[in-house]
């Protein structure tokens, strides 16, 4: 560690956009601490991507582990920034770093405000994933999908948990709703592979009689249209299971169902028609409502960052600075600011999808850890190298007065070769993984005592 002449960053958040900053900042020979609420780092490339792209997984988790393993960089997972968590924001600015970068992601859940939404039975796509991914707090939860699942939303996180459900949990049918049509999915066909073996054709081909005058009015070919969607059906993976998948279009959830004991029974669906919007369409409700039945509902549609972390927050974002420089990446974008005093908060910014939630793919992060990487370089070139020694020796005595059980690289290393030991003995898919704190804790401190 050198001392006293380098700057010292502090990345809360150890995702793809996090990892991005620390290369940067790390191969500047900057001192570069890493605070990351789960213990593996990571963040959704760990416990979002679906668990059986192994490929993907593993090449990430490789660059992530030799980039942590730099001698600049140290890594405390297992440490949460919030208001009653492990450390504040205000705690984390008086620890004297140069500067302080969120790539903390899009933690909050983006709900779209139904009649019901609290019944059992509904779901948060992002708490399903974590589910199957093993991230402890829902790892080890039931997660009772029933045998019909209407998931709402169209995007790959649709196509991830309808693989899921039919290929893991073995349901018997999965509709995927949209408030618009067929021409305005977004997944990538790519993606479909993934569940194309257990489409429903007949299924499909109903869905299309049923709204193809709808089509029509935007002078969109229903024929045409469905061959471009059943045409992506090619190179399907092999079928595990007898589920049937289909589709729900032009039609917005306006109530959750419920029986007698407060569980999912169906949803109020209301009928739409497609307008034109510029370039694109716009879904405009008929006032015609009816009862589709389903055991359970996941709503798919997009995360916000998490209000609670203690940065000034606005409608699903922290809030940046809206005074743009015109540079090309936007010093501005990248700025949290606080509107009450109207100022930048000096020193803190925001990367990936805690700047902006649920955009793109880890490629999009990674780049927008680049950027913030960009804006933050310059700003050190200003300010007065700061002993690394004294920001981490704060660091530990306040986790320490928290009772917080840090995990740094050595403990991921005993946890990882412990956890390969168990590969293919049990239920997970992709790899074997503990889902409690509690248990990987025990063994990380027994490995490293
Ligand atoms: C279901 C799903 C499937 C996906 N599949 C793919 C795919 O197949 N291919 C692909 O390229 N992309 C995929 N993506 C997109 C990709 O995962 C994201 O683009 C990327 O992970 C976003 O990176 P990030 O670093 O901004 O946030 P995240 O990956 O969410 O990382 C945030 C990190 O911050 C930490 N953190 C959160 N809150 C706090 C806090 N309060 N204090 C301290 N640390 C905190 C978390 O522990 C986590 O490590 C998928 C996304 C989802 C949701």
């Amino acid at each position: 560690m050198s001392a006293t002449n380098s700057k010292v960053i502090i990345v809360v958040g150890a995702g793809p956009a996090g990892m991005a900053v620390i290369s940067t900042l790390a191969k500047a020979g900057h001192e570069v601490i890493v605070l990351n609420r789960d213990i593996k780092f990571g963040g959704l490339a760990e416990y979002g991507i679906f668990p059986a792209k192994l490929k993907l997984r593993g090449g990430l988790k490789k660059q992530y582990w030799e980039l942590l393993q730099q001698p600049n960089v140290h890594y405390f997972g297992n440490v949460t920034i919030g208001n009653g968590k492990d450390l504040t924001v205000d705690d984390l600015r008086g620890l004297g770093a140069n500067a302080i970068v969120f790539s903390s992601g899009a933690q909050g859940t983006k709900s779209i405000g139904v009649e019901g939404d609290s019944a059992q039975g509904v779901f948060h796509a992002k708490d399903v994933v974590f589910h199957f991914n093993r991230l402890p707090g829902y790892g080890d939860q039931p997660f009772e999908m029933g045998k019909h699942v209407g998931i709402i939303g169209v995007g790959d996180v649709m196509v991830d948990i309808a693989r899921w459900l039919i290929n893991y949990k073995k349901v018997e049918r999965v509709t995927a709703i949209a408030r618009r049509g067929p021409v305005e999915r977004k997944y990538n066909p790519k993606e479909i592979r993934t569940v194309c073996s257990n489409m429903s054709l007949e299924g499909i081909a109903a869905e299309f009689v049923r709204i193809k005058d709808r089509l029509a009015a935007v002078g969109q070919n229903a024929d045409d249209v469905q061959k471009g969607l059943t045409d992506e059906f090619t190179k399907c993976e092999p079928k595990v299971s007898d589920a049937k998948m289909g589709f729900r279009f032009l039609a917005s959830p306006k109530r959750i169902l419920v029986d007698a004991h407060n569980r999912v029974r169906g949803l109020e669906l209301e009928e739409n028609k497609l307008e034109p919007k510029g370039d694109d369409t716009a879904a405009v409700g008929l006032k015609q409502y009816y009862e589709f039945a389903c055991d359970s509902v996941v709503f798919a549609v997009g995360d916000k960052v998490d209000a609670t972390l203690g940065l000034p927050y606005k409608n699903g974002v922290f809030v940046t600075n809206p005074n743009k420089t015109g540079n090309d990446p936007d010093d501005a974008l990248f700025q949290a600011y606080d509107e009450m005093t109207g100022q930048v908060i000096d020193g803190v910014f925001l990367a990936g999808w805690a700047r902006k939630a649920s955009e793109g793919l880890v490629g999009i992060a990674k780049r927008d850890g680049d950027w913030c990487a960009e804006i933050v370089s310059p700003y050190l070139a200003g300010k007065e190298p700061v002993n690394a020694k004294v920001v981490l020796d704060k660091l530990t005595t306040i986790l320490k007065a928290h009772k917080s059980h840090p995990v740094g690289v050595k403990g991921l290393r005993v946890l990882e070769s412990i956890e390969k030991q168990y590969q293919g003995e049990t239920d997970c898919i992709g790899e074997f993984k503990y889902a409690s704190n509690q248990e990987m804790i025990e063994l990380i401190e027994k490995g490293t005592a």
